[in-house]
């Protein structure tokens, strides 16, 4: 494990210095390309149109009629035959939204652009945050590709953990046909694993429990061998205070804590807030149970409770007993319906506005979503479970899209797509991968345009409460938590 990771760690500087390297060299070319930023691209002509539907098993009345009543959404497909039919029954409804409209946000300057569009000429000072940025950026994809982690809840199989990182069943039934044992993981256990560049299970970490653990690293392209971890230990509870210095991982990881430890913290934090906007200095305090061996740490550990302070604010991720955490109220974190539909939050680069202004014609242009800004190819994954309502494409307006459909009033929408990786009509569960971001349709840059939808009716996805949000604990389980919620704000105070 350790030589893996350095390894890993010697592998990512490199990269990490290459992306220092482009980055450099992308901030002088943004510079330019600012300079002579026109905005030709918001004055462009309107001209939706499907050039192109791909992936409709399900000829699209059926899937209104089975997936959606209310449904202008299948009408954002703004193929020219189907414009009119669309606007006579927006005006029906006599509903404001109109789906002319909808096209619209996808003519906007979103871009990979930093926020600099105002004041291109401050780029000098500001090049070291383009840099910072994009270090990170980058730093997290590399993150997202390789490292994942899991605590076990009721009702999961094998399978669902492997899931986590778009595993496909096959390879968690060929595990299991090698180590049965698999079959029978428990609420609360942990899991760590680590794909390969291909995206294949290299090393897989199941805490069995505080005094087992075990490894099962590939041999083969069929076979894993197996590493059991018996040990003679004790465990202490400490309370350890740290400064945000470099990324949370890396802050982390100077206060001991070992990858798993970190992957949990993050995944469970990441929701909340933007980690990308923790500044050096930020002051944090985690609980944490650390298993000893003569007096050494042996890397083993849990995580019992996490405080940050950013911004003025306090966030918290407090264990249940269940392993999962949650924040201050017993709220999970993104458990039933994640925040973004991405592995990790990204930043930002158009808000959600319903009021917005075309910056040159003045008229009102809605922007239904948010604008994720992450590189082209980065995997898009289903906040929820879902049904696939539609994979389409649109050469001047959304690019390749998908749009997901999640019980009977919510839907989600994908844009700017590279690739689609479901097919309308498919089934999806939180956590898989749908498709991969891209830079496709009238977008420029690569980024992610996402809509959630309730009733047809796009609201703020980073601000709507989401369904399921509240506590998925039980009562008991909830009143204990609270009270261990109460403890650790006591003990972390910072
Ligand atoms: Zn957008």
């Amino acid at each position: 494990m350790y030589h893996i990771k350095l390894a890993r760690d010697r592998r990512k500087k490199k990269r990490i210095k290459f992306v220092i390297f482009s980055g450099a060299i992308f901030s002088i070319l943004l510079g330019v390309l600012l300079t002579f930023n026109d905005t030709s691209d918001e004055s462009l002509p309107k001209n939706d149109h499907v050039f192109e539907t791909e992936y409709h098993p399900l000829d699209s009345s059926h899937v209104n009629s089975t997936l959606s009543h209310s449904n202008n959404l299948n009408e954002d497909d703004m193929s020219s035959d189907n414009k009119d039919r669309i606007i006579q029954e927006t005006d029906n409804k006599n509903t404001t939204l109109s789906y002319d409209d909808l096209d619209n946000k996808d003519d906007e300057v979103d871009q990979v652009d930093l926020g600099l569009s105002d004041n291109g000429q401050e780029l000098p000072e500001e090049a070291n945050k383009v840099l910072d940025e994009l270090l990170d950026v980058a730093d997290q994809a590399l993150r997202i590709r390789e490292q994942f982690s899991y605590t076990v809840v009721n009702g999961d199989s094998f399978s669902d953990v492997l899931q986590q990182s778009g595993l496909l069943k096959e390879v968690s039934d060929d595990l299991l046909k090698q180590y049965s044992e698999l079959a029978n993981i428990k609420p609360g256990q942990q899991f760590y694993w680590i794909l390969d560049r291909d995206g294949n299970l290299e090393y897989l970490n199941w805490l069995v429990s505080l005094k087992e653990e075990r490894i099962y690293e590939r041999e083969s392209e069929v076979k894993f061998k197996r590493l059991i971890l018996e040990k003679e230990t004790i465990w202490k509870k400490e309370i350890l205070k740290g400064k945000i210095n470099g990324s949370l991982s890396q802050s982390l990881s100077s206060l001991g804590l070992n990858s798993r430890q970190i992957a949990q913290l993050t995944k469970a934090l990441q929701w909340q807030f933007n980690m990308r906007n923790l500044r050096k200095g930020d002051k944090f305090a985690i609980s944490v149970n650390r298993e000893y061996l003569d007096n050494k740490l042996t890397g083993q550990g849990n995580v019992e409770a996490i405080h940050i302070k950013t911004g003025g604010k306090n966030y918290y991720a407090v264990q249940a007993n269940n392993g999962r955490y949650y924040n201050k109220q017993g709220e999970t974190l993104g458990k039933t319906f994640s925040r973004y539909p991405l592995l990790r939050a990204a930043r930002v680069s158009s808000p959600f506005n319903p009021r917005r202004r075309h910056p040159v014609t003045g008229r009102v242009r809605p922007h239904n979503g948010v604008d994720l800004s992450v590189s082209s190819g980065t995997p898009i994954i289903a906040p929820s479970d879902g049904t696939v309502e539609k994979v389409a494409y649109q050469a001047n307006g959304a690019g390749r899209y998908v749009v997901l459909r999640h019980g009977r009033e919510y839907q989600t929408v994908y844009m700017h797509l590279s690739r689609a990786l479901v097919k309308a009509g498919q089934s999806v569960k939180k956590g898989q991968r749908i498709a991969l971001s891209g830079n496709t349709g009238r977008s420029t840059g690569p980024h992610l345009h996402y809509e959630f939808r309730i009733n047809g009716r796009p609201v703020n996805p980073l601000t709507v409460k989401l369904p399921g949000s509240s506590s998925q604990m039980g009562t008991k389980e909830r009143k204990d938590f609270l009270v261990r919620a109460k403890e650790a704000e006591k003990s972390l105070k910072l």
